[in-house]
Order: structure tokens, then sequence, then C-alpha cells
């Protein structure tokens, strides 16, 4: 007996995560488009509804970290110095923005109100 010349071979690429804000590189074929997580429909379509608060209320932190990691970031609403800890998950790049008490639509656009007051006196 002989064996098949031709070997299916799989054509696995490296592609990088359509969902916005994941931007996370993946091997797959090459028509996929998402990674592992966001292959899971569920979560991309919950995703998708919010794209736009999504990007606007996280950053996108690459790091290398293997293993769970607490670390300090600070708010990104102007005029909060506020700290936050955050727990930083291996091949997880999508984070909180704003410290906790600013994640809140509401507290955010009044403290941004406030801002602009000061600024205007
Ligand atoms: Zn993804
Ligand atoms: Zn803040």
């Amino acid at each position: 007996m002989q064996l098949p010349k031709y070997k299916k071979k799989k054509r696995i690429k490296l592609k990088i995560c359509q969902e916005p804000g994941c931007g996370r590189e993946f091997w797959g074929h090459p028509i996929a488009k998402y990674c592992e997580l966001h292959r899971d429909i569920k979560l991309r379509q919950k995703q998708k509804k919010n794209v736009e608060s999504i990007e606007s209320k996280n950053i996108i932190f690459r790091h290398n970290y293997t293993e769970a990691m607490d670390l300090t970031f600070k708010c990104c609403l102007e005029g909060c110095n506020e700290l936050f800890t955050i727990k930083v998950f291996p091949k997880q790049t999508v984070y909180p923005r704003f410290c906790m008490e600013h994640r809140n639509d509401f507290k955010r656009e009044n403290f941004i109100r406030i801002m602009a007051k000061k600024n205007a006196e």
C-alpha cells in the first residue's frame, strides 16, 4: 500500500483579531477573522453593540505578562489624577480607562462639567 503523496496541510496564518479594541494575534485559517475569545459569537455581538463606548472607556494595554498581575493605572480623565489598580491578565489587552468613580458615565460627565467651569474662571 502506498502512502498518499498529497498531505493535507493546515493552512494556518498569523492573523489579527478584527474585533474593535482587541487586536490580538492568533493563528487561524486565512479566512478567520477573530481570536479564540471573539470566535464566540455571543461575546462578539455584545461588544459590537457597544463598540464606541468600549473604545472610549477602555485602553489597549499591550503587555507580555504570563500571569495575572496587579498594576497601577492613572485615570485618563483630564484633571483627575486618581490612581487605581487593575488586575492584568495574560493575553488580555483591553482595560478600563478611568478610575472607579469615573467609570460611571454620569459621574464622569459631571466631573468634565466641573473642570470646564473651573477652566473658564
Ligand atoms: Zn479578539
Ligand atoms: Zn478619575
